[in-house]
């Protein structure tokens, strides 16, 4: 992650205490690393401070460096550093501030020391106004009206910023004049306690860098049910983490001795590179339809997912299994030069007909030798794999030759060419060898490696977590009460996913209630980039998976015309989409199969793959109603597609049975031994 092991990013607050309950306007801390995200709710500074100091010592401890975005300005205009603490040195503020400032979580001084700063310079009509308190301060105007400010109003980087408040506003909707104030002594002290720099002040060559951010720059509106501070504080955090090194190292390169600056600015487009994230309507489905066909489901997917996973650079040790990001091209061609095929003898051009005999030069060129030189009319030892020497183009079988005497012999004709490859004739330098969003397996590795890549940017992995919902459910190995039966779902989820090559985060099980169930997706949508869920997605009374969807505002019942499979709920939390499958295992798993499996793929950039099927004579009889598709467990035996005798969803022998699917398209069938039906097997869902 560019240099930074952990990325923070924390919305301040001037205010006090917020309460226990996570509010808007209190104080929110975003992490990202490379295990995923988590926001934090902080009630007050004083907890914030600790929060943050337990976060640094725990990372420093690791060895991890870590950067940490403040979202309050960490210097004011030119001129009042010096003329308050009569330094230039931007740091001397942060110590003026941290001398004086005193702050529990009810009450603090802030408005106190802005109205002393006022009566200093500003004949108690400015620099900072706004009066939160209902106590009048000396000095302290309640107004701008007859406001005087001997210092300059804005830094330089608020004028390119829109919308950002100036430092001098002490209180109302948005002011920062109190977060700057009660924000520098914690600099100060985490600078101090951790060796911390704090940007862009000073060089950052410690573990811990400091650095002034405004979310509002680059994150967007916040997804539906989401507070807006917590929204922004996971944005930013995911931005900064995204970023290629190079990318970070320029932003963070900015000349702005005593104002500070606000990271990003002007490169806002870069930070807003890391992937988009989805828009709430997603998965919403035309109005009126009752029974959405299959292949509509799947087009609605596919044109409304996009990839949600962040991009690193890795070595190809590393590379087994990685979604490419970008196009790689070969940096040399191979074969690099022409070079023979087979052990035998060189010699320049070909030969007709009838008996030859060349004389042998001394020289003899074997794999990894540099190309030597062949003395005309004569012919050389060469061996598989060798450069062919200046002076070689054409090769002949060892097999087919005589030496004696100093001589070769053979007979022709002999092709000019022969046995011999061309430079570049497998790929070329600058060929495409892997294009992005193909999955790198072991033959990849070998194109990349012969045309000498060495390092691939590729996506990180997308984090699939596996929710069951059920009061009946508990995990084999437990004590099942009468009623009760052992959560099936969720190892075959897991198992599933991570064929597909992706993450798979165990998220446990969760009752049929919403409290619970809200916890479990509160936690989840920190952790991964997508939940997939199983029971609960219908429109029952403990169909709680859907109903919590609605409630957040995001979400869409698909009622697919498919069978086996009920509604699928998809919706958005917080941001995450969620794929609520049916309980019932065997539609779980087709459902699964059919719909989640290219979903994921664009979810994690790797696009849209569609299973290949094969065309076999089936070994079963059936008559099939019109109007849905139906997928059945199925299996290969001697060419014919047999299936499994019952059709019950809740058949989980069955799908062991099984190894493939037969897919029945949505007309009527009367299908009959040896008719031509759709076999996909298993492996081809991989
Ligand atoms: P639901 O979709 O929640 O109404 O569940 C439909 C059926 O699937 C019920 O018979 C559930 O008991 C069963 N079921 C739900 N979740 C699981 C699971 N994780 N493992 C096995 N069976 C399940
Ligand atoms: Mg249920």
């Amino acid at each position: 992650m560019t240099g930074f092991d952990v990325i923070v990013v924390v919305d301040w607050s001037g205010g006090n205490d917020r309460g226990p309950k996570p509010k808007a306007d209190a104080i929110w801390v975003g992490v990202q690393d490379k295990d995923g995200q988590t926001q934090t709710y902080q009630r007050n500074r004083l907890v914030a401070e600790v929060f943050l100091d337990a976060l640094i010592a725990d990372h420093r401890r690791k060895g991890h460096r870590v950067l940490i975005g403040f979202d309050f300005p960490f210097g004011y205009p030119q001129g009042f550093g010096q003329a308050l603490t009569g330094s230039e040195d931007p740091l001397a503020v942060l110590g003026w501030f941290e001398d004086r400032i005193e702050d529990t979580a009810k009450a603090n001084n802030r408005f106190d020391i802005a109205g002393e700063i006022n009566r200093t310079f500003g004949q108690g009509r400015g620099p900072f106004w706004a009066n939160g308190l209902d106590r009048d301060i000396d000095g302290l105007p309640r107004r701008k009206t007859d406001y005087v400010n001997p210092f300059p109003d804005r830094r330089a980087c608020e004028d390119r910023a829109k919308g950002t408040f100036t430092c001098w506003q002490m209180a109302g909707a948005g002011a920062v004049g109190s977060q700057v104030m009660m924000g520098l002594p914690v600099l100060a002290r985490l600078r101090r306690k951790h060796g911390a720099r704090v940007w862009p002040f000073e060089v950052l060559d410690t573990d811990v860098a400091l650095v002034e951010v405004w979310p509002s720059l680059t994150a967007g509106p916040a997804p539906n049910g989401m507070i807006k501070d917590q929204w922004q504080v996971k944005e930013v955090a995911r931005q900064i983490a995204g970023l290629p090194a190079a990318d970070l190292s320029q932003m963070l390169d900015v000349d702005a001795p005593v104002e500070g600056w606000i990271f990003g600015l002007g490169f806002e487009d870069r930070l807003k590179s890391a992937p988009p994230a989805l828009s709430n309507d997603c998965f919403a489905l035309p109005q009126g339809v009752h029974w959405t066909p299959v292949d509509e489901a799947l087009d609605m997917l596919k044109t409304r997912l996009s990839p949600v996973t962040g991009t690193e650079t890795v070595g190809l040790n590393d590379a087994l299994g990685r979604i490419c990001a970008a196009d790689v091209v070969a940096l040399r061609a191979n074969p690099p030069l022409p070079n023979t095929a087979v052990d035998g003898y060189g010699f320049a051009g070909g030969k007709g007909p009838g008996a030859h005999a060349l004389p042998l030069a001394e020289v003899r060129a074997a794999a990894g030798d540099a190309p030597s030189d062949l003395p005309d009319g004569h012919a050389m030892r060469v061996l598989t794999g060798a450069a062919l020497p200046t002076g070689v183009d054409t090769v002949i079988l060892q097999e087919d030759v005589t030496v004696a005497g100093g001589k070769v012999r053979f007979n022709g004709p002999v092709k000019a060419g022969a046995n011999t490859r061309k430079a570049g004739e497998d790929v070329t330098k600058d060929m495409q060898v892997c294009a992005a969003g193909s999955r790198i397996g072991p033959a990849e590795l070998a194109l990349m490696a012969a045309t000498g890549v060495a390092r691939v940017n590729v996506r990180t992995g997308l984090r699939v977590g596996v929710l069951s919902t059920g009061d009946e459910l508990v995990n084999a190995g437990e004590e099942a009460a009468a009623g009760q039966i052992f959560d099936a779902n969720r190892p075959m989820l897991l198992g599933l996913v991570d064929g597909f090559g992706h993450d798979a985060v165990d998220l446990g099980c969760s009752p049929d209630n919403r409290a619970a169930l809200r916890a479990k997706l509160d936690a989840a949508a920190g952790r991964v980039d997508v939940i997939l869920t199983s029971g609960g997605a219908s429109a029952g009374d403990e169909d709680h998976v859907s109903a919590l969807l609605r409630d957040a505002g995001a979400m869409a019942l698909w009622r697919i015309a498919i069978k086996p499979g009920r509604p699928l709920a998809l919706g958005l939390w917080q941001g995450v989409p969620v794929f609520g499958l049916p309980g019932n295992p065997v539609a779980a798993m087709v459902c699964t199969l059919v719909f989640a499996r290219p979903a994921f793929g664009l979810l994690a950039g790797a696009g849209w793959a569609t299973p290949q099927g094969f065309d076999v004579p089936a070994a079963f009889e059936k008559r099939k109603k019109a109007g849905r598709r139906e997928y059945l467990r199925a299996r290969i035996r001697e060419g014919r597609a047999e299936v499994f005798a019952s059709e019950g969803s809740g058949r989980i022998s069955g799908l062991s049975w099984a190894e493939g699917l037969v897919e029945l398209p949505e007309p009527a069938s009367d299908i009959r031994h040896g008719d031509t039906v759709r076999y996909i097997p298993f492996g081809s869902f991989q």
